[in-house]
């Protein structure tokens, strides 16, 4: 379990905080081996240090293309320390066990951003360098591997804290770090070729995985595309079975992953619940007794926008409810599972693709979402928030009645699955407006109100249905012209984070208007 550092293997580009830590290491009577330019650093600061051609019996040769790639190395960092088979090879061949391998590699990263040639980018590639960060990470039963300089004070601070040896949980973690180093190199190392050549078609093996499948194109006819899948195993459109219809689209996917993690949010044992999606946007949500009932409430909200649309359910798909939706010409639909009798309806339609995943993903799970900028990549965690979970302040003399508050939650559900800036208006247990991806929120306001409008009238109602309904916001109203253009849509009570600097003007507009408002304290922005 806990491992005593008795020899540390050193092998640096990036030479920050070398000397002090080798020194501390020494300190603790750690024994130093070194490659040519790190040694003469560790000397020249007056430390007793090794080299490595006295493990390997072989000299540095090709200008440094070969120096630590030898079983002297290599089997001091890969043997398995108690096995006896191991043990003695280790005797007949003279190999010295390595405890502690640091390790920071060619800076191939930092010549590409020099704009150097290709020779130098080439002699850049490290190739002793992952090798050894590979066979110390894997060994890491044995062996603490560092790749990065900002590690170093916790190094010193494992072996502080046990006396000179690190637990197996520190050299654990340390090998993942090791791996997303190598992992990060060859990525650049990959994507620099892919550049040079003018190779930019998804390839079966990338720094996004491996490829699933080939798409027929992109978000448009012009771009290449491709599906990587990442192994999750959360419940999705990635592990969904397809039952029936054409391959799937890029837009199709993208889209069919909104939609189905909408209705994650809805727990099916509660409530069952219906997504219509366009564009990555709801353009229908309810929720109802039945599967069939959410499907047709949801429809309501928007029958123009829903034609193409995909369809997604929290709960089984049944005949009842598939009659409905192949009524309308939808691209998807995907569900936790299908009866017999629904997937023979739905196979009436040939193109209609029918998914069923198992499952619903879960909205409090966490995982990484990675979207690329030019240039670079931003990575963040899940929105995971969850309106049940939160502290819901009522902030107005008035509190919504417990109609009113089972909208507010409702529809602040469906505003964290809307592009910002989002606005939805629900009543019932439905959208009846929503008003997604404008620059300004009191656009999304308006849009959703005569979305409301619209449908209405071509229900042949007399008065637009957000008459007496309630408005969720994805963020705070900056103003309250954006309350009071909900107001007059006819919303009675509104949930929003909060947090605005003119939140007393909001919540005056509101009280002057009788209007109830609930401010949740998190902010939901999708863009
Ligand atoms: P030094 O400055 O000590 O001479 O070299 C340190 C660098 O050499 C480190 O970045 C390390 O990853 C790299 N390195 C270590 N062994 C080898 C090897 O056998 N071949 C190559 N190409 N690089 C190595």
């Amino acid at each position: 379990e806990r491992v005593r550092i008795e020899r540390a293997l050193l092998s640096v580009s990036d030479k920050t905080g070398l000397v002090d830590f080798a020194k501390a290491l020494s300190e603790r009577g750690v024994e130093l081996v070194s490659t040519g330019g790190t040694r003469k650093t560790l000397s020249e600061a007056g430390l007793a240090v090794r080299d490595v051609s006295e493990l390997t019996g072989f000299p540095e040769v090709m200008d440094g293309r070969v120096k630590t790639l030898h079983p002297g190395v290599h089997g001091g960092l890969l043997a398995i320390r108690d096995d006896a088979a191991h043990a003695s090879a280790m005797r007949e061949h003279s190999i010295q066990p390595i405890d502690l391998l640091v390790v920071n590699l060619y800076p191939f990263e930092e010549t590409l951003a020099s704009g150097a040639d290709s020779a130098t980018q080439v002699e850049n590639i490290d190739i002793g360098g992952p090798a050894m960060i590979r066979a110390g990470a894997k060994n890491h039963g044995y062996v603490t591997t560092v790749v990065d300089p900002a590690d170093y004070e916790a190094v010193l601070a494992e072996l502080a804290a046990h006396d000179g040896e690190t637990r197996l949980a520190f050299r654990r973690k340390m090998a993942g770090i090791a791996y997303a180093r190598t992992a990060a190199y060859d990525a650049a190392v990959a994507g620099w070729f892919a550049k040079e050549i003018g190779d930019t078609a998804p390839r079966r093996f990338s720094a996004a995985g491996t490829l699933s499948e080939t798409l027929r194109y992109g978000e448009n006819p012009h771009q290449a595309a491709g599906f990587y899948k990442s192994g999750e195993t959360r419940f999705g459109v990635a592990t969904a079975r397809q039952l029936q219809g054409k391959a799937l689209s890029y837009n199709n996917i993208n889209d069919t992953d909104a939609a189905f993690e909408l209705v994650g949010e809805f727990d099916p044992a509660r409530i069952k619940a219906v997504a219509i999606i366009k564009h990555a946007n709801p353009c229908g949500v309810a929720e109802g007794a039945s599967i069939v009932e959410a499907y047709r409430k949801a429809l309501a909200c928007d029958p123009v926008s829903a034609f193409g649309g995909i369809v997604a359910l929290n709960a089984r798909l049944d005949a009842e409810s598939a009659e409905e939706i192949v009524k309308v010409f939808t691209e998807v639909i995907i569900a936790p599972e299908a009866d017999e009798e629904a997937v023979r309806i739905v196979a009436a339609k040939k193109n209609l693709r029918l998914l069923v995943t198992g499952g619903l993903p879960d909205p409090r799970s966490v995982g990484m979402l990675v979207k690329s900028v030019a240039g670079g990549l931003l990575v963040q965690s899940r929105d995971n928030g969850v309106v049940d979970d939160l502290d819901l302040k009522v902030v107005t003399k008035r509190a919504p009645s417990a109609q009113e508050l089972a909208d507010l939650t409702f529809a602040f559900r469906i505003a964290k699955h809307v592009k910002s800036n989002a606005i939805v208006y629900a009543k019932d247990g439905a959208t009846v407006g929503i008003g997604a991806g404008q620059m300004s929120r009191v656009d999304s306001a308006r849009i959703a109100a005569r979305k409301a409008q619209d449908a209405a009238e071509a229900a042949g109602l007399s008065k637009p249905l957000t008459k007496g309904c309630v408005v969720a916001s994805d963020a705070f109203f900056p103003f309250a012209d954006g309350l009071l253009s909900a107001v007059e849509a006819g919303a009675t009570a509104v949930i929003q984070p909060g947090g605005s600097m003119r939140d007393e003007d909001v919540i005056k507009a509101a009280d002057d208007n009788g209007i109830a408002m609930v401010m949740t304290g998190m902010r939901h922005f999708r863009h």
